[in-house]
């Protein structure tokens, strides 16, 4: 991959991204930067999908899941990127993107919760992750509105957070800036000719391309013109949130906060996140009282004087959710000019500068290196499809 002849200045490698969310953006910034001829197409407006509706927390420690060790360099190493792709993103594009550096909470309301917590506490600082025991006169000190109740819970001061729809707007910036086209509002479908991908079709026209990045988040295995067996095993998994409006000159929090059941993100202009629901109901893109209810319910619980506070905006996201929960990076043996970038469930934007850096690599140079190897679509290849290939 990409098995074309060689590129030059004035004959560029042409890279077609179906998908302009957080992983198409950051992908078409990096190989632009290379001096590729980058196109972007979506069928919705750019950064409109789960990069809109995140809550921004780049959390490689506490986020880990039991059963998910194997993804762990990858979120830490991504993770490590992330201040200087800030920096260098908001220097581009002259815009803000609301990085915070307090680091995260996370608290425990009873006994149990507590017990739970130190169990995370040994097998996240076993994989290398940076946290810390604190008690509760520790944690209130950090954050006084919290429940009194709080009877202790870990800090991660390597756990920051990003405003995800400001770092969509800096990236549609950048992007605009260097020349790179983003087809929006367009009935997108993959283009192939001879057994391999050749561009992106809107409509009647033909987009030709050398490489064809599948960047489609949750809908990344309904994009039309993909041929079944180079689908990624990807679906939506869906998550209500919503929004509440502290005073940005007294906020009742500074830290990320995770209690159970739920976490809470406090952004600069005063905007409180609260999520978020997961759930397995498809595309359904209902808001439901069960869900308002459980997360203003458990935010309470950690802190009480939510209460008090404006709600101004609720929404749905589909995390894109692949089989086992890992991302899916690079070409597939199931058709040649094909490269995916999906599957980051809920680490996508914690995700994002090691992913754009690699399936760059993987575009330029035609090798993907060693950290993004094991994240190959064809993991999940049944063997006709090995055989046939
Ligand atoms: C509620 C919620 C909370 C989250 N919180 C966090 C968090 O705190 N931290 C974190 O790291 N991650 C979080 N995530 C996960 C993160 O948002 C995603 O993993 C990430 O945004 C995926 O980016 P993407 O570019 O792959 O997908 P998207 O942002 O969904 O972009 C996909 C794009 O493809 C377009 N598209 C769809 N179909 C087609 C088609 N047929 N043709 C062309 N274009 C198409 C869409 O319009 C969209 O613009 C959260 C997700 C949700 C839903």
């Amino acid at each position: 991959m990409p098995n074309t002849p060689a590129r030059t200045a004035v004959n560029p490698l042409r890279v077609a991204i179906i998908g302009a969310g957080i992983m198409g953006m950051s992908i078409a910034w990096r190989v632009a930067q290379a001096g590729a001829a980058v196109a972007l197409f979506d069928r919705h407006r750019a950064g409109s999908g789960a990069t809109h509706a995140a809550a921004g927390m780049l959390a490689a420690g506490l986020e880990g899941e039991p059963g998910e060790e194997d993804l762990h360099p990858l979120c830490d190493a991504s993770q490590r990127l992330w201040p200087d792709f800030a920096r260098e993103l908001a220097a581009e594009s002259g815009l803000e993107l609301g990085y915070r550096d307090e680091g995260t909470l996370s608290v425990a309301l009873s006994r149990d919760d507590a017990t739970r917590l130190r169990h995370d506490l040994a097998r996240l600082t076993a994989l290398g992750c940076d946290l810390a025991w604190a008690d509760s006169r520790e944690l209130r000190r950090r954050e006084p509105y919290l429940n009194p109740a709080v009877v202790g819970g870990l800090i991660s001061p390597r756990d920051h957070q990003v405003d995800n729809r400001m770092v969509a707007r800096a990236l549609i910036e950048v992007l605009g800036r260097r020349g790179v086209p983003v087809h929006q509002d367009v009935p997108v479908a993959l283009a192939t000719a001879g057994g391999r991908a050749v561009g992106v079709r809107t409509g009647d026209r033909l987009h030709e391309a050398d490489v064809v990045v599948l960047a489609a988040g949750a809908w990344s295995a309904e994009v039309d013109g993909v041929p079944p067996l180079a689908r990624p095993p990807v679906r939506p998994c869906k998550g209500q949130m919503m929004a509440l409006g502290m005073d940005p000159a007294a906020p009742l929090l500074n830290h990320v906060v995770w209690g159970p059941g739920i976490y809470l993100v406090p952004r600069r202009d005063g905007r409180l996140i609260l999520g978020a629901t997961v759930e397995e109901k498809g595309f359904d893109a209902t808001l439901t009282a069960g869900g308002m209810l459980s997360l203003l319910h458990a935010a309470w619980r950690a802190l009480p004087g939510i209460e008090e506070l404006p709600v101004l905006e609720s929404w749905v996201g589909f995390r894109p959710r692949a089989r086992d929960d890992a991302p899916l990076l690079g070409p597939t043996a199931a058709l040649d000019g094909l490269i995916h970038a999906s599957g980051h469930h809920r680490n996508g934007i914690l995700l994002t500068p090691a992913t754009a850096d690699l399936v760059a690599r993987c575009i330029l140079d035609g090798t993907m290196p060693e950290l993004g190897r094991r994240y190959s679509p064809d993991r999940f290849a049944r063997p006709a499809a090995k055989e046939a290939s």
